[in-house]
């Protein structure tokens, strides 16, 4: 090194590049050195030469990299979950019924496909079909099932879930489906972490560190579908026992209750065709006389249910103009906020992205020894601190949108709703879902005339 300074070098030769230290440090103020005096750098076996544009400290910048990952594993971690959070989807492989855009391999699209099965999935499930029917259907059909699918097209996909039916649908498969969020729209992230930045293993996270965006691409299912679908399954849970013969379980299971005691009204009967009358549960407990049967024929009961129904939506849409104008004047006052909202969000994430890039590049002038400690302690503190007080104007932010977005989408559903049931003949469990609160069934009086008494979700 002297000798260096004294001037007495115009170029240094080593046998390969490992021999000129470990030290990026070190390394650093060689180069500097080197760059000072103008010395030509060559190490022979690697054959690499400054002369023709290689830079020393890139042999490091593998090492810095470590560093710089191990420091900010943090840091790595929130601007990829930055990414997340703008929507970008960063898995190897889209959800069943999407694909990635070929434009753009961050973005989901339909792949229509895919969706339609899954448009008929929930559309079954929502007239009652349970989902073993379900997977029946679709075996019938021949259609694939999605890690074949992905196969048939082409991606070496791979799953632990549905290949160990051999390619048959199982009913696991079809309720993963029914419940997944990324129908509606809704991109998941974050779901699984590593356990350290070195380590390939990987557990679940917590939910609370889900990198959640609702509708960040186009939907395949109607938000009110879907809400449907999961308050159906939760029933189906509880009362696996409410499913009918043939998978198909009938639209009030669980709504009717006894006027009189107030316990539900169960189907009387075993199975099959006897389960055609509905009656209280108190009293079908043998041993137990604290109520009476309160009998009811099942049909008899949704005939008058829908003729009531079928009032109630001739009322309302008798009212819709009223609905129309009220949407009308709702729509456009959001927009303009909508969009003035998504565009500082925008603005946020880009601000963000330079933070980090700043930070970023206060790590490698701290390594290089471009930046003495007392300097970098002092920038890196800077630009945590900006960071985290962007982080959390962001998660306002966004939060502010989210409130938009649910109010014109409720105007929708309502019109929705009304549209889908203007014309209809028979009561599924979408509808019973829909309008129904409970039913009351009272006990047959002298002349055999009883009570219903509907309560209505509206
Ligand atoms: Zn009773």
């Amino acid at each position: 090194m002297d000798e260096i300074r004294a001037g007495n070098v115009a170029t240094v030769i080593v046998k390969d590049q490992s021999r000129i230290g470990r030290d990026v440090v070190e390394v650093g103020l060689l180069k500097r050195t080197f760059d000072e005096y103008n010395v030509r750098f060559i190490a022979a076996n690697d054959n690499l030469d400054t002369a023709n544009g290689f830079d020393i400290m890139s042999i490091f910048r593998d090492v810095i990299n470590e560093w710089y990952v191990e420091d900010l594993s943090d840091n790595i971690k929130s601007v990829y979950r930055s990414k997340m959070r703008q929507g970008q989807f960063l898995g190897s492989f889209a959800v069943y019924g999407y694909q990635k855009d070929k434009a753009d391999k961050h973005k989901l699209v339909i792949d229509e496909d895919a969706a339609e099965v899954v448009r008929e999935i929930f559309q079954l499930y929502l007239s009652g079909y349970g989902t073993k029917s379900i997977c029946l259907h679709l075996q019938e059909k021949g259609i694939l099932v999605p890690s074949q699918y992905k196969k048939s097209k082409g991606l070496n996909y791979k799953t632990p879930y549905d290949d160990r039916y051999n390619g048959m649908w199982s009913q696991s498969t079809v309720k993963r489906i029914l419940s997944n969020e990324s129908y509606i729209g809704t991109l998941i992230q974050g779901r699984e972490k590593k356990i350290s930045y070195k380590s390939k293993k990987v557990v679940l996270a917590p939910k609370e560190e889900w990198v959640v965006i609702k509708d960040n691409h186009e939907p395949i299912i109607s938000k009110e579908d879907f809400y449907k679908v999961q308050e159906l399954l939760k029933m189906n849970r509880k009362n696996p026992k409410k499913t009918a013969p043939m998978g198909k379980f009938y639209p009030l299971a669980g709504k009717v209750k006894c006027k009189d005691c107030g316990s539900t009204m169960v189907r009387s009967g075993t199975k099959g065709t006897n389960a055609n009358y509905l009656r209280c549960r108190l009293a079908s407990k043998s041993a137990s006389r604290e109520c009476t049967n309160h009998n009811i024929k099942y049909s008899l009961l949704e005939e008058r249910i829908l003729a009531t129904l079928q009032e109630h939506v001739n009322d309302m849409i008798d009212n819709q103009p009223q609905l129309d104008d009220i949407a009308a004047q709702l729509v456009p006052m959001e927009g303009g906020r909508k969009k003035e909202l998504e565009a500082s969000i925008k603005k946020l994430y880009q601000e963000q992205e330079k933070l980090n890039t700043g930070l970023r590049n206060c790590y490698i002038d701290k390594y290089s020894s471009e930046m003495d400690e007392d300097m970098f302690l002092r920038i890196k503190e800077e630009y945590s601190r900006k960071i985290k007080s962007i982080n959390q104007e962001i998660e306002i932010t966004e939060g502010k949108l989210s409130v938009y977005c649910s109010n014109s989408q409720i105007s929708q559903a309502a019109h929705d709703i009304l549209k889908k049931y203007s014309t209809f003949t028979e009561l599924t469990n979408e509808m019973a879902y829909d309008f129904i609160d409970f039913v009351e069934i009272g006990e047959k009086n002298e002349a055999g005339e009883q009570d219903v008494i509907i309560h209505w979700n509206f």
